[in-house]
């Protein structure tokens, strides 16, 4: 590290200065060897994190817990009493017991780290000379970044430009008011953070506007650095599945606990060895309570947060993984995520009149379109007029050397309005070059709107001035005293409220009812198309605004000029449509949640099979109804339309309030509250900004609707598999409990050995246990409703079926038993702890699905269950036939005959698994056919 010589005050200096002092330039900003040279110095540029666990914490946490301890006590106390073999054979067990929990754990923090990789936020730089995209944490003092509304200041900057830049600092200052930026230096150094006005901080977040900054400093050497220390919580919340499993497993231990007290007094009242009553209780306690059954959860959930990103869903928050399998409502943005984000305009509207922008769509083989470049407008200069001002209107720029089929870079509405303009040879750059932006006022989706403002060169003779320009000359013509022109694009609707005049002829006329009316007309007939239309106004300035004076802007937005409007196609997303039908069958609502106009939204919401009927609401409408009507409306209807981002967190808690758990899609600044809110925020990855995925607990990779879905799907997998666990460890662990509890009822002395307890917990049960996560999805996973959140897990007939199920394993595994002792039979030990285990290989493969039969799945669907059934089986026979082994488990070598015995007892449990399943699948059918009558 560098030490901090005198560190300049950056806030007192000059922006250049500033750069200047940090070795850069703005325009070229680093060259990448200086920033790799940087880098090594410096370091990357991220907060040094102390949640991770790392193998060593990990390790020790396997060691340190209850149930570890418990069994080293025990295995001490063996040593103790001279007991050397229990003590090594416990010893062993907890060894391979703490190898495969460390490996799992290991594994599943190994895959979350990753996933917390690739959510680092990118950052547009200037390196070599060019804007670059770089992950936040590859930046180095001295970067140019460019900063907007939307972004996460990635590291402490100066700000050299701010163009309407505004901050939240809340992180930092606790200043919930967004602050207003300027790089103007500040007269003395000792000023608060908060009112650092020339000054943008790490972790602070852009809401409006746009800047350019030069990088002061980074990772642990930023203001957020030094407070890091404060601010790093604890990492590992557990999620609202593991909470309710460790109060379950509390419960049980509490039962099981009395339970083996029992036990163990009735063996010591017949007159057992006190020291194998030990032994025995500590090896039931390990049992009969589920202690690792939270640890399980967590692998599962983080291997499954591995699996969705495989599906294009990345997961920021592991307990979205398990509340996406309950979700019943997902609302979800129109434009990116149903359609396709590729805009095209296809036709204009004047207020007089229309014109078809007929040309075909770029040709697949790549070529130049013959027809891309059209012959300029200017015989048509009010068309020229509406392409113009839209493509100055717009952020988006030609791809640099963009041939015909032109692309654009940046947002897509824009992109559009800028190649319609190019195909008219309106090139944006050179309408730039000649009306440079002087200000603006940035799109918000609540205005729907943005507005620039743009100074016209000195006038010159008519026929001097450059070709393509007639339709300037008309509008000098019109206005003698004009010095800039303000161009205004957005939602037709609003616009109108704001325009005084339409641009009829060359000239304003007063836009009366009658223009109004036939405006709307048009608008409406290119809605209904399901179009994105968009209108373009403008106004002429007898003088140059100031376009720092953020007020005085807010009167541009005032008595405009309408010039026309276009229209945009934007294909759906050919996934789309069937992921809607998939969300139906899941019992799970799609909702439309849009900023575009209601007739749009509805013909695209129809073309879905979102809406079946008329019913829509507006953002106009939510405001005036009262949260008992919104209620009852979110229940019904399934489009919104001209809403703003606060319309969605009222929609949100509308929807929370009925009962339903509800994922919202988002991607801009405004909409992070209604993200935090929803049970699953879901942020676009490529269209969202910064502010909108640190929100949310999802991103979507592709910005698709069906990601959703999809995710939804491994959610209910998900849940379903730790059900299955649950389910089969819990069988076992009862199974095991019935047999130390009526063993001594049918006469028999103690019927299992401690160390056979603690090998059927420990080790054949965990490989079973763990290929159940695997389990591929049900057939039904996605055509039966969302199971209730918070859900007990006894729900639908587990309680029952690990009773019963546990209880007949016991009663087959006891009878065997008790018929050798009765025979006197020395093996009457190994018969009984044989049919367990392999009663609970048996259950394992009966339990893979709830209803349907392994017959139906396919016993190699799963192949990890296979591999573990029969590797633990080989254990099982192990321990059978190794002589040192047979010393250590009390095991005696089993005949032929009395081996297939076990076998075929234990898999009676098989059969009478899959026939209760059948029972169920036939009485669903039942139900069914008596429904259909
Ligand atoms: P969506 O829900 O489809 O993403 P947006 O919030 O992006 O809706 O847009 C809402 C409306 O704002 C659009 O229907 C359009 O009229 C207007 N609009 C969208 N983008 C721009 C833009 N870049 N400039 C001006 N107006 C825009
Ligand atoms: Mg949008």
């Amino acid at each position: 590290m560098i030490p901090d010589k005198t560190t300049p005050v950056w806030h007192t200096l000059d922006g250049l200065d500033a750069v200047r002092e940090l070795g850069s330039d703005v325009q070229q900003g680093l060259s990448s060897d200086e920033a790799a040279r940087r880098l090594a110095t410096y370091g990357p540029n991220a907060l040094v994190e102390r949640g991770r666990k790392g193998p060593w914490r990990i390790l020790w946490e396997q060691l340190t817990a209850t149930l570890v301890v418990l069994l080293l006590v025990a295995a001490a106390v063996s040593l103790v009493l001279g007991d050397y073999k229990d003590a090594g054979a416990i010893l062993a067990i907890v060894g391979l017991n703490t190898a495969l929990g460390f490996l799992q754990e290991y594994r599943a923090e190994r895959a979350m780290a990753a996933l917390k990789r690739l959510a680092v936020p990118l950052v547009r730089v200037r390196r070599d000379g060019h804007v670059r995209l770089i992950a936040a944490h590859e930046l180095v003092p001295g970067d140019i970044v460019l900063l907007e509304a939307g972004s996460l200041v990635p590291a402490d900057c100066r700000i050299l430009e701010a163009i309407n830049l505004r901050i939240q600092e809340a992180a930092l200052t606790g200043e919930s008011e967004p602050v207003e930026k300027d790089p103007a230096p500040l007269p003395v150094a000792e000023v608060p953070l908060g009112d650092r006005r020339n000054m943008a901080y790490m972790g602070t977040a852009v809401t409006y506007g746009r800047g350019v900054a030069v990088v002061v400093a980074t990772g642990m050497r930023t203001e957020l650095g030094r407070i890091a220390e404060l601010l790093q919580q604890v990492e590992h919340e557990p999620t609202p599945l593991q909470r309710r499993l460790d109060r379950l497993g509390r419960q049980l231990a509490v039962v099981a606990l009395a339970i083996v007290a029992v036990i163990v007094l009735a063996g010591l009242l017949r007159g057992e060895d006190l020291r194998l009553m030990f032994l025995t209780a500590v090896s039931l306690a390990v049992a009969a309570v589920p202690e690792g059954l939270p640890a399980v959860v967590t692998i599962t959930l983080a291997l499954g947060a591995q699996r969705m990103l495989r599906r294009r869903a990345l997961i920021r928050k592991l307990p979205a993984v398990e509340t996406l399998g309950s979700v019943t409502v997902i609302c979800t943005d129109k434009t990116g995520t149903l359609t396709e984000n590729r805009m095209t305009v296809t036709v204009l509207e004047l207020p007089d009149r229309r014109v078809e922008l007929a040309w075909s769509t770029p040709r697949e083989d790549g070529l130049p379109d013959p027809d891309a470049a059209v012959a300029p407008p200017d015989g048509q200069p009010a068309v020229a007029l509406v392409l113009a001002g839209g493509a100055l209107c717009s952020d988006a720029v030609l791809e640099p050397g963009s041939g015909a089929p032109f692309q654009a870079i940046g947002d897509p509405t824009e992109g559009a309005l800028v190649i319609a303009a190019a195909r008219f040879s309106l090139s944006k750059a050179a309408l730039e070059a000649h009306l440079p932006r002087v200000a603006e006022l940035p799109f918000d989706p609540v205005r729907k709107r943005m507005t620039t403002v743009h100074t016209l060169p000195a006038a010159q003779a008519p026929d001097t001035e450059p070709g393509g320009t007639r339709w300037l000359q008309e509008l000098r013509r019109a206005f003698p005293e004009m010095r800039a022109v303000a161009f205004t694009k957005g939602a037709v609707d609003g616009l109108l409220t704001i325009c005084s005049y339409v641009w009829v002829a060359s000239r304003p006329v007063p836009l009366d009812s009658t223009w109004r009316a036939r405006i709307v007309q048009a608008h409406d007939r290119l809605a209904q198309q399901g179009m994105r239309v968009l209108g373009l106004a403008f106004k002429p300035l007898a003088a140059v605004p100031d376009g720092t004076a953020g007020r005085t802007l807010q009167t541009l937005e005032e008595e405009l000029i309408f010039a026309g409007m276009v229209g945009m196609i934007d294909p759906l997303r050919p996934e789309a449509r069937p992921a809607v039908q998939r969300c139906r069958e899941a019992g799970i609502r799609p909702v439309m949640v849009t900023g575009d106009h209601p007739l749009t939204a509805q013909q695209i919401a129809r073309q879905l099979g979102i809406a079946t009927d008329g019913r829509i609401l507006t953002g106009q409408e939510l405001n005036r109804i009262s949260p008992a009507e919104l209620e009852r409306a979110v229940e019904e209807v399934p489009v919104f339309a001209r809403v703003s981002p606060e319309h969605k967190l009222l929609i949100v808690q509308a929807l929370q309030a009925r009962g339903h758990i509800v994922a919202m899609t988002g991607d801009g600044v405004n909409d992070a509250p209604a993200l935090k809110k929803a049970d699953v925020g879901v942020a676009m990855g490529i269209t969202g900004t910064d502010v909108a995925k640190e929100a949310a607990d999802m991103v979507l990779l592709d910005d698709n609707f069906a990601t959703i879905v999809a995710a939804v799907e491994e959610g209910r997998i998900i849940y379903d598999n730790i059900r299955k666990f649950i389910r089969y460890l819990l069988t076992t662990n009862s199974a095991e409990i019935w047999v130390m509890l009526l063993g001594p009822l049918l006469g028999l002395p103690m019927p299992l050995l401690p160390l056979q307890i603690l090998w059927m917990n420990l080790v054949t049960d965990g490989l079973p246990a763990l290929a159940l996560g695997f389990e591929p999805a049900e057939r039904d996973v996605m055509r039966r409703p969302p199971h209730p959140p918070g859900e007990s897990f006894f729900a639908r007939g587990l309680g029952r079926d690990v009773v019963w199920v546990g209880l007949l394993m016991s009663l087959l595994a006891l009878g065997a038993g008790a018929w050798y002792w009765q025979n006197g039979r020395a093996e009457w030990q190994t018969v009984l702890f044989t049919t367990l285990t392999l009663s609970q290989l048996a259950n394992v493969l009966a339990v893979r699905s709830e209803r349907d039969s392994l017959f139906t799945i396919g016993l190699w669907s799963n192949w990890r269950l296979v591999a573990a059934v029969l590797l633990t089986v080989l254990l099982q026979l192990g321990l059978l036939y190794v002589p040192a082994l047979q010393e250590i488990f009390g095991t005696a070598a089993l005949p032929a005959g009395d081996l297939a015995l076990t076998l075929v007892l234990s898999s009676l449990i098989f059969w009478i698994v899959e026939a209760q399943k059948w029972l169920v699948r036939s009485r669903a059918r039942a139900r069914v056919q008596a429904g259909a009558r």
